[in-house]
């Protein structure tokens, strides 16, 4: 029987990491590495930024009122000028691209972006690896069409079983079953496996770990721990809310789940694998806050109006937008990719990083973050 001991979750690299600026020349080809010598390779797309759903750890809805300034239509980035920026990504060595919100299923003829992206070929010639993140509201009803438009992968969120506990969690009293038949069409769909996110909140649903674990464990879909982040700056984020992934691994195998280690699939994945001993389930830790994964971080967000973002806890960003809607680079994407060269060659973010070496440091109450719901997660 199990020695109840805590399991570390990862070799904490982490904590060897040394933080040294690179000095190494630049790539001769368009890759593009970092200051910590991370090389950009995904893109994740905001396409809105509003959601039918007030999570709790993203969009309180005490903030995000009816009244909340959302962008207007004419301030998003239209189909045809994603590509376009996507395009000059790809050129840079980004072979991965997630479409992201708010509720990226909210925006109107979503199918016709996914087509028109999955068209794309990375600088190998392989088709881009296109993949959505959702909260599954609308799955249901899209995702035979998101197939059929060229998505190859969804990612669920789905913070709760219970239904009202799941219900306090998205605070629009939505039905949890809604979201589980979507689950269920998107497999039918072809769809296989689908990650599933919970984001774990202590004294929210922290009670179910157990029965979410129990209930994927023997389904093809992976399941995946995200501890609460302190993203943007309407979550009331508190530490002592965090449960830290060594203790859900923790409670899992006291409850008789135990799990054993596998290998990382890409050394810049956000999650740590592990996987059932007594069961054919997967399950991933995403612990940004107990285990830092900036030193392999190659994620840029580009938000709904078009600002290029390199931290998920970024203040400011990058305006790409007033560049390809300026008449002088209609026909030129030199200036765009120069300056996507220039945002990532400067890039020294590290901030979840920097949060576990010294909370001190990033708690300045000046210091104002991009909200998750208009950059995505
Ligand atoms: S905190 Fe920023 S740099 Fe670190 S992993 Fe997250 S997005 Fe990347």
């Amino acid at each position: 029987m199990f020695q109840k001991k805590f399991i570390p979750i990862s070799n904490s690299t982490f904590r060897q990491t040394e933080w040294t600026q690179s000095t190494s020349p630049q790539p001769a080809t368009g890759l593009l590495i970092d200051q910590f010598s991370r090389q950009l390779s995904d893109l994740r797309i905001s396409v809105t930024d509003r959601c039918n759903f007030r999570c709790t750890y993203c969009m309180p809805k005490e903030v995000f009122t009816k009244d909340y300034p959302y962008l207007a239509q004419t301030e998003l980035l239209t189909f045809e000028e994603i590509v376009r920026i996507a395009k000059i990504f790809i050129r840079h060595g980004v072979t991965k691209i997630r479409l992201t919100g708010g509720e990226p299923l909210l925006r109107k003829n979503i199918e016709d972006l996914v087509s028109m992206l999955s068209q794309l070929r990375t600088v190998g010639g392989h088709k881009i690896d296109l993949a959505m993140t959702t909260n599954g509201a609308l799955l249901a009803r899209k995702a035979r069409t998101l197939k059929e438009a060229g998505l190859d992968r969804i990612t669920v969120s789905l913070d709760a079983l219970d239904d009202t506990i799941f219900k306090q969690m998205n605070d629009v009293d939505f039905p949890v079953s809604t979201v589980l038949e979507g689950i269920q069409s998107a497999q039918e769909a072809g769809f296989s496996p689908l990650k599933i996110n919970m984001v774990v909140k202590r004294g929210s649903n922290h009670q179910e770990i157990i029965p979410i674990t129990r209930y994927f464990k023997d389904q093809p879909h992976i399941l995946r721990f995200i501890e609460f982040m302190d993203v943007g700056n309407s979550n009331e984020w508190a530490q002592n809310q965090v449960l830290p992934s060594a203790e859900i691994m923790q409670i899992l195998a006291d409850a008789g789940m135990p799990l054993m280690a596998l290998k990382a699939q890409n050394p810049n994945d956000t999650a740590t694998r592990w996987r059932h001993l007594n069961a054919q389930g997967e399950i991933g830790f995403i612990s940004s806050v107990s285990q830092a994964f900036c030193h392999s971080c190659s994620r840029i967000r580009l938000s709904t109006q078009g600002k290029a973002y390199t931290c998920l806890f970024a203040s400011g960003g990058h305006d790409l937008r007033s560049l390809i809607r300026d008449p002088q680079y209609e026909n030129d994407d030199q200036k765009l990719s120069q300056t996507i060269r220039q945002i990532w060659e400067s890039r020294i973010d590290r901030y979840s990083a920097i949060r576990h070496e010294n909370q001190t440091l990033i708690q300045h109450p000046d210091r104002k973050k991009i909200e998750m719901s208009y950059i995505g997660g």
